[in-house]
């Protein structure tokens, strides 16, 4: 099969600056791009790289984009280098609309991925937290998410008291620290949130997990810290990509992964570890626009883990 591509870069600014521990991020940079096959078929893909997070800049995905062939075998899709892990994903989401493949999510039919029951919303970071979960929970969302070490750990904790007492009973909170707490910070996190989950008299929400408390080169920290504390740890940063998560999981991680398919590479490859492995998998957005975004849920409807919200709740973070 031979292929032709068009591709074009993408500007979409944040409604607000998002802030997380790697900094403050204004505006989704990415390529939206069309292979076209020899009888005329059409897929859609999208490269949105996070370089801060371990894939491919920006730049390095226009470059492979623009030396390509104007027609190319289908292998050259398969052979992407494993250092373009979201030039992978758009190419390989493409080839699969093209060659018209399509996985059947049948337990979804009756509830919409898009639906925000089985999404978790992004809370923006610090005190705004408090007053944004309730026009979220208005809209059908149970599953919250809170970036936590953006501001100091005392405030922070202060935070996670009110938030804990504020928000009702049937509700989630995901905490994300995105790599960026010291150890001692990380005890007095998940102290806290065991505390918080073990208060049974007030009407306390679920902690689900706190993500990424240290950065990745602490793996075995991260897995002597889940030993001591009954709040699950899962892991993001660590496993960016799909290398990353088979080494982490290789060497034993006991809690939760989160996957984001844009940038973890292959999802061909991806749909294999899968197979091999059991695990409790989160999929999560990188802020893709409808294209990659879509691309994305049918993954997660594929491979996460049905009793976990998915992390893709972040419309609301774009005017349209
Ligand atoms: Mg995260």
């Amino acid at each position: 099969m031979l292929y032709q591509l068009q591709f074009q870069s993408y500007r979409r600014p944040f409604k607000y600056p998002l802030q997380t521990s790697h900094g403050t991020w204004k505006v989704r940079e990415g390529i939206l791009l069309q292979l076209t096959n020899q009888t005329g078929q059409v897929g859609r893909g999208e490269i949105a790289p996070l370089s801060w997070f371990g894939s491919e800049t920006l730049e390095q995905a226009l470059d492979f984009c623009r030396q390509l062939p104007t027609i190319f075998m289908e292998d050259t899709i398969f052979d992407i280098p494993y250092a373009l892990p979201a030039c992978q994903f758009g190419f390989e989401m493409a080839q699969e609309q093209v060659s018209g493949f399509r996985f059947q999510v049948s337990e979804f039919e009756e509830q919409p991925m898009d639906s925000a029951l089985v999404q978790s919303a992004l809370l923006p970071a610090g005190e705004g937290a408090l007053s944004v979960w309730k026009k979220l929970w208005q809209a059908g969302y149970r599953t919250f998410k809170w970036k936590i070490g953006v501001e100091a750990l005392e405030i922070e904790l202060a935070l996670l008291e009110r938030l804990a007492h504020d928000l009702p009973k049937a509700a989630r909170l995901r905490l994300d620290a995105n790599g960026g707490l010291s150890m001692e910070a990380a005890i007095a996190w998940l102290s806290a949130c065991d505390s918080v989950s073990a208060d049974l008299s007030v009407r306390s929400p679920i902690i689900e997990y706190l993500e990424q408390p240290l950065p990745p080169s602490q793996l075995a920290q991260m897995m002597e810290l889940s030993k001591q504390h009954s709040t699950p740890l899962a892991l993001d940063e660590s496993v960016a990509t799909l290398a990353q998560l088979q080494d982490c999981h290789t060497q034993g991680w006991p809690g939760i992964f989160i996957i984001k398919p844009a940038i973890s590479g292959s999802p061909r490859r991806l749909r294999q570890f899968f197979q091999d492995h059991s695990i409790d998998a989160v999929f999560s957005s990188v802020f893709e626009t409808e294209i990659g975004r879509q691309a994305g849920l049918q993954l997660a409807a594929e491979l996460g883990n049905r009793d976990r919200a998915m992390g893709y709740g972040t419309e609301h973070w774009f005017d349209e």
